[in-house]
């Protein structure tokens, strides 16, 4: 099935860090598949800009290159990477100095829809907000787009939405979660709210628990001094477990519009319980299978950082009272798994007796590496002889059912072409952000001040052995990862 593409007004895009490791692999490369997708008019300005002082020449090599290395190699050749080039200029500034900024002034369209992507570091946010909004660069339409790591507290992220906030309106600014712009994700509010079937047992009424992992084989290096200042529940578990948990307890929003959604999915982080600490195992990998350990990584023999974390948590409102999520994420895991399981109970009464053995019917959320949604059911183990029962898949693999995922947009595009379309839905509003640390910084204060040290786990296992105790205990079990 070929997706649909509504070509959008020619726009100016200006790509602050447009020479940074994420516009080399994320930005440029998929903005470039939007212009083969014949989204992108060729009237649009697509600006990169940084320090170097590369010129327009060197930033189109630039830019080739970095679609040759992360575009399919069959998109290059087809689609008319000269003609992409095209709309492509660079102007050398400075973010926190004068350098550069009459140039751009000089180099935008009246008249046009601007788009400011800040593809660098938090600390230069206030900067370019006021240099953008101060310098007259910006008007009403503009809109601003800001990376993760959005603050590494509460009151880091209330200064960054103040910073921004002093000169654009919220309705302006868009908080990226590449997570929200996956396929499946949205999928996940399509089953739930397309569908009659799941929404009456979505509660803690059938519902036992529902376990998000998010898995990764990839160790720290090459961003070790970040990650090591951050760890995993700063790094993942306050975004994209976050949001992942918002969508699959939130109410269902009266329409599917930005602030209806975001106010549903804000809901959920204000009725999280705080964690327990004996409902969290911090973990950190350590040398195995040929890779090097997390404190060799990060080359520090002593460093207390988490590379892995599990926990248990609760919600406090009507519908979920008494169901625990299991959050689940780490580096040097044994397999790059995205998954959000809800595990329904048992029948109230199984007719077959107990030599049928238990089986409970499991919605699987797959998000990477292949997306899909299974749902688990339970059927008669095929020929003769007794009842006895098995568990089968009823699978929707996207990539099968709706032919190859070739057309579909990756999370970038999505989000991009969401920016310039102006629709808020998958970004995150500064409430949300805010609410997510208030619930964060209490969980990680509380392991600093005990000088909690995490657990060692051995490289591409499935993370410390009380990972597991964590969720045994209950009678439960983590779903295996890679599975
Ligand atoms: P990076 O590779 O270090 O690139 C930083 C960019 O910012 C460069 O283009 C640099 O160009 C520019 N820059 C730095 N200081 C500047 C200044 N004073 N004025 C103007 N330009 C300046 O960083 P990155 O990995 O692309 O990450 C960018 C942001 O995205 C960060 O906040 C990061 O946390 C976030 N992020 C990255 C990824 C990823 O996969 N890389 C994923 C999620 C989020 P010059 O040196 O020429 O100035």
């Amino acid at each position: 099935m070929v997706s649909r593409v509504i070509p959008v007004d020619p726009f100016d895009l200006i790509i602050f860090g447009g020479t940074g490791d994420l516009a080399r692999r994320k930005i440029l490369p998929g903005l470039f598949r939007r212009f083969c997708a014949g989204q992108i008019p060729s009237e649009t300005e697509i600006i990169g800009a940084g320090r170097s002082e590369i010129g327009q020449q060197g930033y189109r090599e630039f830019v080739a290159s970095a679609i040759h290395e992360f575009s399919k190699r069959e998109e290059c050749s087809i689609c008319g990477l000269n003609e992409f080039l095209e709309l492509l200029d660079y102007i050398s500034l400075d973010a926190q100095g004068e350098r550069g900024w009459a140039d751009l002034a000089a180099r935008l369209h009246p008249g046009r829809l601007r788009a400011f992507y800040f593809s660098v570091g938090p600390s230069l946010f206030g900067d370019l907000a006021e240099r953008l909004a101060g310098g007259g660069l910006t008007d009403a339409g503009s809109r601003i787009v800001v990376e993760k790591p959005f603050g590494h507290d509460l009151e880091s992220a209330q200064a960054l939405n103040a910073a921004l906030a002093a000169r654009f309106n919220e309705r302006q600014i868009y908080r990226i979660d590449h997570y929200l712009g996956k396929e499946t994700v949205q999928n996940l509010m399509a089953v739930r709210f397309g569908n009659m079937l799941f929404e009456p047992l979505w509660n803690s009424q059938y519902v036992d628990h529902i376990q998000i992992t998010v898995a990764e084989r990839v160790g720290v290096a090459g961003r070790a001094a970040f990650y090591e200042k951050a760890g995993a529940m700063r790094d993942m578990v306050q975004n994209h477990l976050m949001q992942l948990l918002c969508l699959i307890a939130m109410e269902p929003p009266a329409k599917f519009e930005p602030d209806t959604v975001r106010d549903e999915k804000l809901k959920v982080i204000r009725a999280l319980d705080p964690v327990e600490p004996h409902h969290i195992v911090r973990g950190q990998y350590t040398a195995a299978e040929g890779v090097a350990s997390y404190r060799e990584d990060v080359d520090n023999p002593r460093s207390r950082t988490e590379s892995f974390i599990a926990l248990k948590c609760h919600l406090s409102n009507w519908r979920w009272a008494g169901t625990p999520f299991y959050l689940r994420t780490g580096k040097r895991l044994r397999a790059r798994d995205s998954q959000i399981t809800v595990v329904f109970k048992d029948a109230p009464h199984s007719i077959f007796g107990p030599e049928a053995g238990r089986h409970r019917n499991e919605l699987r959320i797959k998000l990477q590496p292949d997306e899909g949604i299974t749902l688990k059911v339970t059927i008669k183990d095929p020929g003769p002889g007794g009842m006895r029962l098995v568990d089968v898949p009823l699978d929707m693999s996207f990539a099968e059912a709706l032919g190859s995922d070739a057309d579909a947009p990756d999370a970038y595009e999505r989000l991009i072409m969401d920016v310039i379309r102006g629709n808020q839905t998958l970004f995150m509003r500064d409430d949300e952000v805010e609410a997510a640390w208030a619930w964060t910084d209490p969980v990680i204060r509380g392991w600093e001040s005990r000088g909690d040290a995490p657990k060692p786990y051995d490289a591409y296992s499935a993370g410390p052995d009380d990972a597991a105790m964590l969720i045994r205990r209950d009678g439960r079990e983590w779903r295996e990862i890679g599975s």
